[in-house]
């Protein structure tokens, strides 16, 4: 017996990134010559929109005088970010009541948090290849792990069957890494059978912006009984810009109850103990941005990454290549040439076309043998990877 937490151990190794990094790092020292086309990373571009930074420069004035300061705010979220929130819900007719808003430093952050409501005995279901917070948090708490994995054959989307087991299920629509996103019909199939077994959905709707298909949903909760069985975790980061913002919101409904007790309400108690919430400062630019002025404003940038996606998709279409995403998120998800693993097509990637890309493996189980392609590049990398990925493919 010991008295630290041996579930770290049981993690898989964080060399994954570093080896990315390192190989990336090594190619362009021995090549100064050579422009990189980086298709590899999952972060925004700046600048933040007009109307976010008019909001923090007007939030840093009021911090400026006694009369205006804000000290400790609501742990949960002040009022005006969780109703902006909720009205955001509006736009897409999601009843949502700002009491069910929960302020957060992003999604990451409450990803690691959820846990805390659950039991360590709980089963996890994580539908892989995944973002890998998902495993990892659970790990961490000792928790049991079920995979369910995305293939070729069920388009990287799983639905739910009558054997399937687990109390809690990670979903997330539109994918990292897959870019693939569940229709409304599929995800219904997710609630009804979380219902059916009083299983507890996880949503993940960090890439809710990038949806254009009508039958896509946005949110789990504009499916019918999602209130009773699912929690969503967003978050501002490629909504709005804000990765070196830190802002996020979960939503826990007033009718989730489990053996008795109200999971918002746990998650309050949860909130208020552990966290002394988000600086006013943030929560000003985030309501800022998601006012309908910061929406239109943010969807400019938004559209540059679909059109990189619409240049990338078109590209693996002429190579005859089959592969997921590219239209409703952010990343394109494809199979490497015959008898190559993702590291193997990485690396000819790299070294014929300087096109960065990340390996699959870095994503789990059903990983293997994938690359991802970020559309968060410029578009003048795009265009040149494009170029690349064809003479490559071909
Ligand atoms: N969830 C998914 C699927 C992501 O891809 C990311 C970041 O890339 C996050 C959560 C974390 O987002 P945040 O920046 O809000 O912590």
């Amino acid at each position: 017996m010991s008295s630290i937490n041996t579930a770290y151990s049981q993690l898989p190794p964080a060399f994954f990134f570093t080896r990315l990094n390192d190989t990336v790092s090594a190619y362009a020292d021995a090549h100064p010559d050579r422009r990189l086309l980086r298709l590899g990373v999952g972060d925004v571009k700046g600048p933040l929109a007009p109307v976010i930074i008019d909001a923090l420069h007007r939030a840093v004035d009021e911090q400026a005088q006694a009369a205006s300061f804000h000290g400790y705010l609501p742990e949960v979220g002040t009022a005006f970010f969780r109703e902006a929130v909720a009205r955001h819900y509006g736009r897409w007719s999601v009843d949502v009541s700002p009491e069910e808003v929960f302020a957060s430093s992003g999604a990451a952050d409450d990803l690691g948090a959820i846990g805390n409501l659950f039991s360590s005995w709980a089963r996890v279901l994580v539908v892989e290849p995944a973002y890998p917070a998902y495993v990892d948090t659970n790990v961490m708490a000792g928790r049991q792990i079920v995979r369910l994995l995305g293939t070729r054959e069920n388009g990287f989307l799983p639905l739910p069957t009558e054997e399937l087991d687990g109390d809690i299920v990670y979903l997330c629509s539109p994918n990292n890494p897959t870019g693939a996103a569940y229709t409304r019909s599929q995800l219904q199939r997710w609630v009804d059978w979380a219902n059916d077994r009083q299983a507890i959905l996880i949503f993940d709707a960090a890439y809710e912006a990038f949806v254009q298909d009508g039958d896509v949903p946005r949110s789990i909760f504009e499916l019918s009984g999602a209130r009773t069985c699912a929690i969503e975790i967003c978050s501002l980061s490629k909504t709005a810009g804000f990765t070196g913002m830190r802002l996020g919101y979960t939503l826990v409904p007033r009718d989730l109850v489990r053996a008795g007790l109200s999971l918002r309400e746990m998650w309050v108690k949860d909130r208020t103990t552990r966290t002394n919430g988000v600086s006013y400062v943030l929560q000003r630019a985030g309501a800022a941005a998601l006012s309908p002025e910061g929406m239109d404003q943010c969807r400019q940038a938004i559209r540059r990454y679909q059109q990189n996606g619409r240049i990338l998709s078109e590209t693996l279409t002429r190579a005859g290549r089959w592969f997921t995403g590219g239209r409703n998120a952010p990343y394109l998800w494809l199979p490497c040439p015959e008898g190559k693993s993702g590291w193997d097509f990485f690396r000819e990637l790299l070294e014929k076309a300087q096109i960065v890309v990340t390996p699959g493996e870095g994503f789990g189980q059903g990983g293997e043998g994938y690359v991802r392609l970020s559309c968060f590049g410029t578009r003048e990398d795009t265009e040149a990877a494009a170029r690349g990925l064809l003479t490559v493919l071909r």
